[in-house]
This record gives C-alpha cells, structure tokens and sequence, in this order.
C-alpha cells in the first residue's frame, strides 16, 4: 500500500456561510465522522498550517488579500451574491490553503507518496484580484506556485475535475507553459468559462484543456474522456508533480449539476492520474476538495479516492466503448493541434 497523508481539521468548520448555503460546516462534520471510522493501511493524518501573505502574493493581489483579511471580526461580509465570509473566514481560508501546502511539504519531503487536503473553503473559481463562487483563494493554484517558487519543479499538471470550470485556476496560467491545466466540466453551466476554444494565450497556448460536457454524462463518458485526451496528454506534459481540484459535485445525487458520475467514475479518474504520477512524477501527487454538496456522496467519494491513493498504479481497465462519443471527439479534435492524440 502507498502511504496516503490527509488534511481535516475541525477548524474548518469556522468559515460560515448564511443558512440554505451548499457549501456549509456539516460537509467538514461530516468528513470528520468518516475518518473516524475509516481505515486504511498507510493512512496518516498531516497538521495543516496557515499560508503566508507571501504565498498567496503569488496568485492573488495584495487588495484582495488585504480585503479577505478585513472580513475578520466582521459578522457577516458578503462578495458577491454566493460568496461570503464570516468572522473567522480569512483565518480558515489561510488554513485551508495552507493545508494542502503542508501536506505537500510531506510529499516532497518523502513522508508521504500522496495526500488529500479536506478543506474549506474551496477554491478553483477565486481570481487574483477577487473572491468568486465559495471560493477565497486559489488553494490549488498557490500550490502550484509553491511547487514552483520552493521546491524548483519545473511542470505541473492541474487536472480539476470539479463540475465547475476552475476559471480562476485558468486564468491564473492562461499564458504559462510550465502548469498544464486539464479541466473537465458541465458546460453550459456556472461559471460560464470552460468552453472547447479557450486554449491558453501566449507561451500558453494549448496548455490549458478544456472538456466541456453536456448534462447527463457520467462514469462510461468520464473514463473514455481520461483514456482518449487526459492521460494522453498528461503523458506527454511529463509533469514533475499531479495536483487534482477533486470537486464531488459531479456525483449523480449532488444538487448542484446535472452530471451523473458515481464513486466508480472517481476512483478511476484517480487511478489514472496515479498511474500518470507514477509514471512521470515519481508518485507524487497532491489531490484538494473543491465542491461536493450531497454529504453522503461526498463522503463515500473521499472515501474510493482515498482507497485508490493507497493502490500502487493499478492500471485502469480500458472502456468497452466502441464509439468516442460527441463532446470526447470534439475535444480531440480541437487538442491534435497541440498534442498527439
Ligand atoms: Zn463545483
């Protein structure tokens, strides 16, 4: 078995949203129940620390740190109609960013072969300069940066599979070359970003991969849509570490997506990318909770994820598929300029 680290803190649970809000306090309760009870062998838990204002300057504009750290002691500070913070929001935020950065301390430091930071609030739709769909800061992009900035690792690859296009993940690297960018979601869908045309710009262009997929897609399209165009270009990327923005908001009972993944969909997507990181990364990989609003199908997905983590690259079993089906080859198409599909 690998060695897995995790990141869940109670003190997650301080950011709080207006009541009826998706992304609530009970999805942190409601991890922390799971990992009482689950087991695995090389399962150890990892102490998140808070990021530094210096870590989050390489994402994100000093004013809008400065405007995330001004909602401290404030009640109730509201960004934007989704977005909002209570008096304990930038603390936890700096806490969930920092989270997944200490846990890849113990990636690199070899602690660790994998991890998974379950955390809040999430991240992958915050901009540089503003807060924006739940999300305070970029948690995965920071990472990204720090992969870069402390440990001189010169390709990562991004694969958020999130039902939501990570657009601030996207634009954060819109014209680099050095953080490949694969995002699968629902499309047309919130945020309105991710469509099949956006490539990058730049030094950039084509390292960011967009799949867009209509409602209704699930497991069977997910795991062609790796076999076909994620892994082959992952491959290709040779990335020296594999971060995943692991949104479960794509299960099929979650209420935010007409997207019909199940726990099979999850556990393969991550035996691809394991196999990826095995492959070109020497194993290592970080993976951040995004989304995932259904408590049950968000805990029972953490759960596959996490026994997968422990699987050393079991390679997934091809699709029975005979046809591509539409939004797969379209993508395809559009990709074979830049990589060989
Ligand atoms: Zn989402």
């Amino acid at each position: 078995m690998l060695k897995t680290g995790y990141v869940l803190d109670k003190r997650y649970q301080n950011h709080i949203n207006p009541p009826g809000h998706p992304e609530r306090s009970e999805r942190i309760a409601a991890l922390l129940d799971l990992m009482k009870n689950y087991k695995r062998e090389g399962l150890v838990r990892v102490e998140p620390r808070p990021a530094t204002v210096d870590e989050l300057e390489s994402t994100h504009d000093r004013q809008h740190i400065d405007r995330v750290a001004a909602t401290a002691e404030k009640e109730h500070f509201v960004f934007d109609l989704d977005t909002h913070a209570s008096s304990r929001s930038y603390e936890t935020a700096l806490l969930s960013t920092g989270g997944l950065l200490a846990l890849i301390d113990s990636v690199m430091k070899g602690d660790i072969d994998n991890g998974f930071a379950l955390v809040r609030p999430p991240g992958h739709h915050a901009e540089r300069d503003r807060a924006m769909g739940f999300c305070l800061f970029n948690n995965v992009a920071v990472a990204a940066r720090y992969l870069k900035n402390q440990y001189d690792l010169s390709r990562i690859l991004i694969m958020d599979w999130d039902v939501h296009h990570g657009n601030g993940t996207q634009n954060s690297f819109y014209d680099d070359d050095s953080v490949l960018y694969v995002s699968t979601h629902e499309y047309p869908h919130y945020p309105g970003t991710g469509a099949l045309d956006e490539l990058g710009t730049k030094k950039g262009l084509g390292y960011t991969v967009n799949l867009p997929f209509p409602p209704g897609y699930g497991d069977e399209e997910y795991i062609e849509a790796f076999h076909r165009i994620v892994e082959p270009v992952a491959r290709q990327f040779d990335p020296d570490f594999v971060l995943i923005s692991a949104g479960f908001d794509g299960h099929e009972l979650d209420p935010l997506s007409q997207i019909r993944l199940t726990t099979k969909g999850f556990s393969a997507m991550t035996g691809s990318l394991l196999s990826v990181a095995r492959d070109h990364a020497g194993g290592r990989m970080a993976a951040v909770i995004e989304g995932g609003y259904h408590l049950d199908a968000m805990t029972e997905s953490v759960a596959c994820v996490l026994d997968r983590l422990g699987e050393q690259g079991r390679d997934e079993e091809p699709v029975g598929r005979g046809e591509t089906c539409f939004a797969v080859s379209a993508v395809r198409n559009i990709q074979q300029q830049f990589w060989k599909l």
